[in-house]
């Protein structure tokens, strides 16, 4: 990282971060170009989860690259100036990138969206019910996340 005074060295704040983000950017690329989803997701363990449909885009890059970059951001903040040049924004935010695997039964389902779920909600793991239908439709992705960076702004 060029600006090392920013770097974020405490794993635990870079854990915080991702618990805290709401939205998670993925990056995929497929014949030496870029697209980018913005997404939901839950984390656990060095494991991202995000859950799709199982058709789209993003899955059919997926299937033929698993290479996933992902990035996730909190405290944003404008900060402005009589002077253009030291406009800026305050932020923290987490970089990383690792390799997609899609989870296929039941039982890995169920864990993903209950990691998902208890991030959106005030309600534990394990409080959940969703339906068959609604398991078979999904798919969930698990990215082991490979390297992870975070930087900071203004905090
Ligand atoms: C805050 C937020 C959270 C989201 N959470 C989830 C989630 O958890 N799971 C999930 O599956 N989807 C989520 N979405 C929707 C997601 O961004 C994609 O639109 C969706 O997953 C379909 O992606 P796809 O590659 O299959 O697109 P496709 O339906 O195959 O469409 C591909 C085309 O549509 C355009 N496109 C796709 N998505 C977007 C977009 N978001 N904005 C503008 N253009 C787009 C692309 O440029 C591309 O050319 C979320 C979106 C937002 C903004």
């Amino acid at each position: 990282m060029r600006r090392i005074d920013k770097e974020i060295k405490d794993p635990e704040l870079i854990q915080k971060i991702l618990k805290q983000a709401k939205v998670c950017r993925i990056a995929l690329c497929i014949d030496g170009k870029p697209y980018i989803v913005p997404m939901n997701f839950g984390y656990h363990d060095k494991i991202l989860y995000l859950h799709s449909a199982t058709e789209g885009r993003k899955i059919d890059i997926l299937r033929k690259n698993s290479n996933i970059c992902f990035e996730v951001d909190i405290k944003t903040q404008l900060v402005t100036s009589g002077n253009p040049c030291k406009w800026g924004m305050r932020y923290l935010s987490v970089i990383g990138s690792g390799k997609a695997h899609f989870i296929d039964n039941i039982e890995g389902k169920m864990e993903a969206l209950d990691i998902i779920m208890a991030k959106y909600s005030s309600k534990s793991e394990n409080s959940f019910k969703y339906s068959r239908d609604a398991l078979s439709s999904v798919l969930i992705i698990k990215v082991e996340i490979e390297n992870i960076t975070g930087k900071k702004s203004g905090y």
